[in-house]
């Protein structure tokens, strides 16, 4: 049974990220490229590759010839790749893909201290995500000498360990040169994927575009697509959907309800959606509501599982420690990211590990128990402080 995957890869640019990615997945790109081309699945802008399992050894490969032993494989996993942007203030859109992930690729360059700020929140974040499988890409070994490849490993080891990951495995890596990617390979082969059990279908849109050129006649027109991934339950073709928090009418939410017209993903087109792909998804809706990523952060679902919808949230949550000398305080302004939505609010209590959060004129849909990250600005800048389940 062949399933899919959605790993996330973290890095800085200078860490030679991109260059990794394109090793990793040059064939199946290429392949694809005529696919591409055609308006939907460009736009969603994820890489992604296909991952045989060899019939012979049992090792992992790109190609359904082995790359370790020549013999056939099977394909196994269907992988995307999320790319998570490096820069420091981009944090949060990291987080509103991460409900979707199912793993990491940590790309740390050995020419640079481990670990970099960003790079501490980043393995932070995905810690508080429950993400358990993580391998991490070493990089410039080819810029450093014996010494300090050494020196670094040593540092990533010990940075892992002190956040919960010290059995994933370091691979070092010379990504423009072809070198070790297969090893890589085999590590995100062994990412252990548990299903969730919930069976209800819970979308977070990533992006929101319009796919029709300026000028297009009314008739001719394509509905609006939604961008993300499944967190539970599936979507199929012809399929009522509800997309919330939806559109102002008379002062209330309303959600949009809308139709599955089709569904793409970056392997083509699909007769289905659910966790562990990334699909852009075309409804009837009219395509000026979902220009410009302005239905990003929404969420869908069908009607048998309606969500709260509220701009006032209770929050249990834990602290990051060694951060920050005090913990959060009442009238403090706060960033929450919640699924795929991310709302600035005013906390209005807060007693030991409870806080309730105003939210303003924002409302939030989410399910009780959701996971919630909270950020305060130090120095100016959003700073992963704590997380917790919604309770209320
Ligand atoms: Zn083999």
């Amino acid at each position: 049974m062949v399933k899919d995957i959605i790993i996330d890869i973290v890095g800085n640019f200078a860490d030679g990220k991109t260059t990794l990615v394109k090793a990793i997945t040059s064939e199946s790109t290429l392949r694809h490229s005529e696919e591409k081309k055609r308006g939907i699945t460009i736009r969603l802008g994820y890489a992604h590759f296909n991952l045989y399992k060899c019939n012979s050894c049992g090792s992992f490969s790109r190609y359904n010839k082995c790359e370790l032993c020549g013999s056939k494989g099977d394909l196994y996993y269907r992988v995307s790749i999320i790319d998570s942007p490096g820069h420091k203030t981009l944090m949060t859109i990291m987080l509103s893909g991460a409900v979707l992930v199912d793993g990491a690729l940590l790309v740390i360059a050995a020419n640079q201290k481990c670990p970099q700020a960003q790079t501490q929140e980043h393995v932070e974040a995905l810690r508080i995500m429950g993400i358990k499988n993580i391998v991490v890409a070493q990089t410039k070994i080819d810029v450093v000498g014996k010494e300090r490849a050494k020196e670094s490993y040593n540092e990533i080891k010990e940075f892992l360990s002190k956040n919960g990951y010290e059995n994933a495995n370091i691979i070092p890596v010379f990504a423009s040169q072809n070198i070790n990617i297969t090893r890589l390979i085999q590590e995100i082969g062994k990412f252990d994927i548990t299903p969730d059990k919930n069976e209800k279908t819970e979308m977070v849109v990533v992006r929101s575009f319009d796919t029709n050129k300026p000028g297009t006649e009314i008739k001719a027109l394509t509905g609006g697509v939604i961008g993300g991934g499944l967190k539970s339950g599936e979507l199929a073709i012809g399929d009522d959907i509800l997309v919330y928090p939806g559109v102002l009418v008379k002062n209330v939410w309303k959600p949009l309800k809308t139709k599955v017209k089709s569904i793409h993903s970056e392997f083509g087109v699909e007769k289905k959606a659910y966790r562990g792909l990334m699909v852009g998804i075309e409804t009837d809706l009219d395509p000026s509501l979902s220009r410009r990523d302005s239905l990003a952060g929404s969420l869908v679902v069908k009607e048998d599982n309606m969500p709260q919808l509220k701009n006032r949230i209770s929050i249990d949550y834990s602290q990051i420690p060694d951060k920050f000398n005090k913990p959060l305080q009442k009238g403090e302004v706060v960033l929450i990211n919640v699924l795929a939505s991310k709302v600035l609010g005013t906390i209005v209590s807060q007693i030991q590990n409870k806080v309730i959060i105003n939210l303003g004129d924002t409302f939030l849909p989410y399910f009780p128990e959701d996971q919630a990250i909270i950020s305060r600005k130090l120095n100016n800048v959003w700073t992963l402080a704590g997380a917790g389940k919604i309770y209320e």
